[in-house]
């Protein structure tokens, strides 16, 4: 048979991708390639540099609370257009696109589970819609959820990771600052604790209002964690920001927040926090006045100790 009269090539072309490469990703801030499933087993922190990348809100529950004991709670709270606003989109564009993308409503998740045991409230906001922006469906479901550990006697959680307040809501999405900053007052007046977690970013309006209110405040290594951004502070002030400047580590130094957890000890560690509080009888109020210093001792103790030993399950 001639070359020529040949009916099929001989050559196979494959179709598929068999390189050894598939599931390999190359960690954006190390550099060095890490494999899709290691990222998966280790809590989507890089095995080799221990940078935290985003959860969504889902993941975040996954990692936070016990198995199969979270609720969600006040989906009845829908997204609306109250100013009919347009941009370079329609706001209600933008919002279905990124129900579309993130798979959820809205950018706050929230409602009560169990962590190790601990019955708890629960806020989580998800970056990956609108960039975890508050607006007021947002600020409602953390409110809501506020009141329902008032009314429940329930410790509280939130977990931020925001591009701060929604600005196509404009006045409404600023209102939130206030309606959840007066929520938390009345949980701390109710004597609750409320513990707030900062992840990579939290920034803005919601780093201005409830992110920054916790009576503990813990936030993962190496987060941004600011009002203006780097890039916005920079350009009005005209000058290099120093290394490392709005990070966790830098804010932790400057006394912003109380520690900063590995993701693979939060869930241990909040639980030690949530047992310190809620395990006191006595209320703040009864205690003695004189006393108070030896239980700030016993907080810092808390905070400081580093050993993952003592972090184990009691
Ligand atoms: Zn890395």
């Amino acid at each position: 048979m001639g070359l020529f009269s040949r009916n099929k090539p001989k050559i196979k072309v494959q179709t598929t991708k068999k390189d050894g490469y598939s599931g390999w990703v190359k960690c954006t801030h190390c550099h060095e390639m890490i494999h899709a499933n290691e990222l998966q087993q280790n809590l989507h922190c890089c095995p080799k540099c221990n940078y935290h990348y985003r959860l969504s809100a889902t993941q975040r529950i996954e990692t936070l609370a016990d198995k199969d004991t979270f609720v969600e709670k006040f989906t009845e709270f829908k997204a609306a257009d109250p100013l009919n606003f347009t941009d370079t989109e329609a706001y209600k564009e933008r919002v279905t696109k990124a129900q579309a993308s993130s798979g959820r409503d809205e950018a706050a998740l929230v409602g009560v589970c169990k962590i190790n045991g601990v019955e708890t409230a629960v806020g989580i906001l998800d970056f990956s819609f609108m960039a975890g922006s508050m607006g007021s469906v947002v600020g409602e479901r953390l409110t809501k959820v506020i009141e329902f550990a008032i009314s429940e006697k329930l410790p509280l959680v939130i977990v931020s990771s925001s591009g701060g307040a929604r600005m196509q809501e404009s006045i409404f999405s600023l209102m939130q600052m206030a309606k959840t900053s007066a929520a938390l007052a009345k949980l701390h007046e109710a004597k609750l604790p409320y513990i707030s977690i900062l992840t990579n970013p939290t920034s803005g309006g919601v780093t201005a209002s409830f992110a920054s209110l916790g009576d503990v405040i813990i936030a993962e290594p190496n987060a941004l964690i600011c009002f203006a951004g780097p890039r916005v502070v920079e350009q009005v002030i005209k000058q290099k920001l120093p290394p490392g400047a709005q990070k966790s580590e830098f804010l932790l130094e400057k006394g912003l927040i109380d520690c900063i957890v590995n993701r693979f000890e939060l869930k241990d560690k909040v639980s030690v926090f949530l047992k310190f509080f809620t395990g006191n009888e006595r209320s703040f109020a009864e205690v003695d006045a004189s006393s108070f210093p030896k239980l700030s001792a016993k907080l810092q103790k808390l905070i400081q100790l580093k050993e993952p030993a003592i972090w184990a399950k009691s």
